[in-house]
This record gives structure tokens, sequence and C-alpha cells, in this order.
């Protein structure tokens, strides 16, 4: 078992298959996407030998992320493979869902089990300004799909930004009356790039939290392989609501993940100087020099992020790591 020296257990391994995106989330790629690195992005044989090592090691769910994992063609094959993979008993994937009612079928027949779709208003024009486009309802058309659907979990992200959501809880908690999906409201995060937009758009999730609770709102039971949420539920909503509030004390203390990213350099946390290149090790079907690497690796993983102190790494967006 992948285990670090503050004891912690890494069940939850997210990868990275791309940084390109097509979106231009104000808090991520304001500009949109630029072409400043290479762009060998992991094959799908690199893949199928990250997802073997870690899943020897221990690892029970993978997330897909990206940039946006959509875009890539082989996406299916990807889902498939991580899928087919022993020991891997879950795989997640956390898109912006531009077109989800089309790519939808392919992940299902994959066999995708988690879906993560990034909605920041449910208001299409602020939805429009967030984002760059107009997609709101085909995304909305998307998620109904998949809760006719059945088989996928679905969980609904949702960046709070002062002035553009962080005030307008209400037309979430109205969805969430008949929409049985997880809602999570993360904290805006600092990165490299976006130091004047976080200081004027960061809320914390707490205010939401005492205001759930005293709305008669009671915590869920965590999985080990969950992420960082703590998720509530009511007896009157579908929906249940998640909040990650990574500034809050002891965020840390429960990690359980670690970070692949596209160009296949394993990242100890989401705000690390560097991440670590595995690229040599996966030229082989031989997964034992790999795993070895990365064992060997995890002594450097520190007790927490430094994010409290303005230290975000060398994290200038989290496109460029999937979140
Ligand atoms: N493009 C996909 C999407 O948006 O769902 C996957 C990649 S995106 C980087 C993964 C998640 O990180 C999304 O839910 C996004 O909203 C979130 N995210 C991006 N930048 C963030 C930031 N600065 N603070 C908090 N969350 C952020
Ligand atoms: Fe693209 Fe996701 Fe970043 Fe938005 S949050 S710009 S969809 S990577």
């Amino acid at each position: 078992m992948l285990t670090d020296n503050f004891g912690r257990k890494f069940y939850y391994l997210r990868l990275s298959i791309t940084d390109v995106c097509n979106f231009r989330c104000n808090y991520c790629l304001p500009d949109g996407y630029a072409c400043d690195n290479d762009r060998d992005f992991l094959s799908l044989p690199e893949i199928k030998r990250v997802a073997n090592a870690f899943a020897q090691m221990g690892t029970e769910k993978i997330r897909i992320t990206g940039g946006e994992p959509s875009l890539r063609k082989d996406l299916p094959d990807i889902i498939s493979a991580c899928k087919q993979t022993a020991g891997i008993k879950k795989v997640a994937i956390t898109s912006n869902g531009y077109k989800l009612p089309e790519h939808l079928p392919a992940w299902l027949d994959a066999g995708i089990d988690n879906i993560n779709i990034s909605i920041d208003s449910l208001d299409p024009r602020q939805f429009h300004a967030i984002t760059g486009h107009n997609k709101l309802d085909h995304i909305l058309k998307g998620i109904d799909m998949a809760l006719a659907d059945g088989r996928p979990n679905i969980k609904v992200n949702t960046v709070l930004m002062r002035e553009y959501n962080g005030y307008d809880i209400q037309s979430y908690l109205n969805w969430l009356k008949d929409t049985p999906v997880t809602l999570r409201f993360i904290e805006l995060m600092q990165t490299g790039d976006n130091q004047e937009f976080f200081d004027a758009q960061h809320v914390q999730g707490s205010r939401i939290k005492q205001n759930l609770i005293l709305d008669g709102w009671l915590p869920c039971i965590q999985e080990k392989t969950a992420g960082p949420a703590q998720e509530f539920y009511h007896p009157d909503y579908q929906g249940k609501i998640g909040l990650i509030m990574p500034y809050s004390k002891d965020f840390c203390n429960t990690c359980n993940r670690l970070r692949i990213s596209s160009l296949g350099k394993l990242h100890l946390c989401l705000f690390t100087e560097e991440g670590l290149s595995l690229k040599e090790y996966l030229q082989q079907d031989d997964v034992e020099p790999l795993k070895a690497r990365i064992a060997a690796m995890m002594h450097d993983k520190k007790a927490t992020h430094f994010l409290q102190d303005n230290l975000t790494g060398a994290t200038k967006n989290l496109a460029m790591l999937g979140g």
C-alpha cells in the first residue's frame, strides 16, 4: 500500500490526460488555453502502465481529468483501460461537459462509474460570463440523460466566487430539491496566475456550512476513496451538498490522493514546486521499476500545502494538473 511519512494511505489517483481546454473559466484560463509547452501527452499504453502500477500499490479509484479530458478522441478507450485494470474499483471523470449528451453513451459503454461536471452558475448568462461559452442548457440536458440512465453517480462542481455565485446559493438549493446529484461548492484556490481574481472573489465555505446545518442538513458518512468534500443530506432534498474548503484547518490530514500530469509527472500535492517525471519508467510493460520509483518519491510528500502563506508552487492554473 502506498503510504507517506505521515501514515496517510493513497487509494485515489487523479490522472490528467491533457492540459488543453476549450473553455475560458475566469478563475482558471481567463485568456483561454495557451499552447506554451510540449504536448507529448500520455499515450494509451503509458496510461495502462500508470493504472496498473498504482492499482498494484493499493489505488482503487482513478479520476480522469485535464484540461478538458473529453477533447481527447481516445477518452472512451482510456476509461475502458482504467476500468479493466485489476484492482481498480471505480473510474471517474471531471469534465466541463460541453458535449455531454453526445459523449455520454460512449463513456457509459466504457464503464464510467462517476461523472463530475463543472457548473459555476445555473443562470445561463452568468454561466456564459464565467466560462466564455453559452452551453448551460446543453450540459444540463446531458446531466438529465445521465440521471435517466441511472448507472453513473453524478456530481456537480461549483467554484464559489463572491460576485458570480457567492450570493446565489438559493438557485442551487431549488435545483437540488428534485435533482439527485451531489453539488460540491469548492472554495476558490489561489494559483500562480489568478492572484488578483482570488483576492477579489474568494469566499469561505464555512458560512454556507453553518447555514446548511441550521436548515437541517446532516453530515454523510464518507468512503475511504472519497474526495475531500464534507457532504450533507436533507430529507426534503433529492440532491446532496458537499463543501471543499482547502483553507480550513486540518484539510490535508485526510489526503488520500496523488496526481499524474498529462506529461507523465507525479505531483505529490496540487501545489508542489515541481512534478517528478516518470516518463522513462512508462516505456515498458514491467511496472516493477515504476512502482519502486513512485514508492521512493512518497517520502518527499509534505504534511500540508502552503496556500495559507500564498505559496502556490509551480501551479499557474489548475488546468495544468486537473484540480
Ligand atoms: N475541465 C474540467 C472541468 O472544468 O471540470 C476538468 C479540469 S478542472 C481544472 C477541474 C476542477 O477544478 C473543476 O471543477 C474546476 O472548476 C476546478 N478549478 C479550476 N481552477 C480552480 C481554482 N482556482 N480554485 C478552485 N477550483 C478550481
Ligand atoms: Fe477548462 Fe476546467 Fe479550467 Fe474551466 S476549469 S478553463 S473547463 S480546465
